[in-house]
């Protein structure tokens, strides 16, 4: 485990900012870390994000991080800072019909499919060519910022593959931040956690998204 203070300090020197991962965590856990400071708190499901806000310092972003289901989207669009996890354009567009009801603008990042393994959620590169084009064209995703994009590595202790993975997904930012003309709103690469994140960093990550180093191991 690592102190916050310590963490912060060396992502502050690389650039990138903290998303601690509360999730499985309880309140107490996440109200000693809010007490030292930290604001951006991570969950990946909806129910439990959803307990979380309703009972904790309304000031705390709370960033959606793991997959989201079609049904559960009105449940967070209300309140939520960032969804890094749009891996569909039926996700996206869900996102904007409830957005549109509340009359909020909502943060996003494009999930991508980086790692070897078939089990991670993500886009391939057509599949985020086509939301980029229907973000692009057609103004039919008014109410979402796209502001970047997310990435899961290979679970491996390979650093030369995670660093190829990490380097593919600043690549794929880049081409669609030139090609689409996405200007400085599109800003934001949140890959790396507690295993990966020093490498994230060097590889130009903007929010590493960081649970057990800082909260210690989940059950
Ligand atoms: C759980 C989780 C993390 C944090 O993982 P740690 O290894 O505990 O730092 C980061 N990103 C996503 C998408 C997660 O689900």
């Amino acid at each position: 485990m690592i102190h916050l203070a310590t963490l912060q300090e060396e992502l502050k020197n690389g650039g990138a900012r903290l998303i601690a991962v509360s999730k499985t965590k309880s309140k107490e856990q996440i109200m000693e870390l809010y007490e030292q400071g930290q604001r951006a708190f991570g969950e990946n499901k909806v129910q439990e994000m959803v307990d979380k806000y309703e009972s904790l310092p309304k000031d705390i972003e709370w960033h959606l991080i793991g997959h989201l289901q079609t049904n559960k989207v009105k449940y967070v669009v209300p309140f939520v800072h960032c969804i890094h996890s749009v891996d569909s354009l039926k996700i996206a567009r869900e996102i904007q019909k409830e957005a549109q009801k509340v009359d909020r603008h909502v943060k996003v990042l494009l999930q991508m499919h980086i790692a070897e393994e078939e089990t991670k959620f993500g886009l391939d590169k057509k599949e985020l060519i086509d939301i980029l084009d229907y973000y692009t064209q057609g103004n039919l995703l008014n109410n979402l910022n796209i502001q970047g994009l997310m990435g899961m590595a290979t679970f491996t202790d390979n650093e030369v593959q995670i660093r190829k993975e990490f380097r593919s997904l600043k690549d794929t930012f880049i081409f669609a931040k030139e090609s689409y003309l996405l200007g400085n709103s599109f800003c934001e690469l949140s890959m790396g956690m507690s295993g990966d994140y020093k490498l994230a960093i060097q590889e130009g990550s903007t929010m590493v998204r960081i649970g057990s180093m800082l909260f210690g191991e989940r059950k």
